[in-house]
């Protein structure tokens, strides 16, 4: 989405598209259950499930890793994952020095082909303004306190470039296949508001 769609504009598909679940609920033709059960899927599952997938293969192969740093775009598309919002992808690697976090000021811009949807709580004003503002305090609040030597860079995602935030490895999972560790990495690891294996 460009940012500088007008709001209505960026409103018109929201509204469209609950214009259209009411028409197909009210024919009987899908239950509103059935579909927030879909969203919900597609939010919380089938997206971020094609990030944990690229960042389980970068923590184990060094190689892929090297590549995803340097272009995004490109080792996240060798893994069949592209499409809109997805022209610029930028990773940014957590260590023990250095923490992430990605967030939208202007508007919601959001890796899709990696991330799926972006949640609620991203699009809200208060995330948008706060985790510029005062991202320590923020990402307390949500659950994730930073030792004060670590230092927080905040990337705002825009137009151009799209963040993915690459978590680091929890420790003790030096037995696990690539499978078993992306299933470890959750969407909010991937935006940079939680550890993976902290929950
Ligand atoms: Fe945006």
């Amino acid at each position: 989405m460009a940012d500088s769609t007008n709001t209505a504009e960026r409103l018109s598909p929201a509204v469209r598209a609950e214009a259209l679940e009411s028409l197909l609920a009210e024919r009987g033709l899908v239950k509103s259950e059935v579909l927030d059960g879909f969203i919900n899927r597609f939010v919380h599952d089938v997206g971020p499930m094609n990030g944990a997938k690229v960042v389980a293969k970068a923590w184990t192969d060094a190689e892929y890793r090297a590549q995803l740093l340097a272009d995004g775009t490109g080792a996240i598309g060798q893994l069949g994952f592209a499409g809109p919002q997805g022209e610029h992808i930028v990773v940014v690697e957590n260590s023990d020095d250095v923490h992430n976090v990605v967030v939208c000021t202007l508007c919601s811009c959001y890796p899709w082909p990696v991330l799926g949807l972006p949640p609620e709580w991203y699009k809200d004003p208060a995330y948008r303004s706060r985790m510029v503002r005062e991202p320590r305090t923020l990402l307390s609040e949500m659950g994730l306190d930073l030792d004060d030597d670590v230092e927080v860079r905040v990337w705002d995602s825009s137009a151009e470039n799209r963040y993915l935030v690459l978590p680091q490895r929890p420790e003790g999972t030096e037995d696990l296949s690539e499978e078993e560790l992306a299933s470890l990495v959750t969407r909010d690891a991937m935006v940079g508001v939680a550890k993976v294996g902290s929950d």
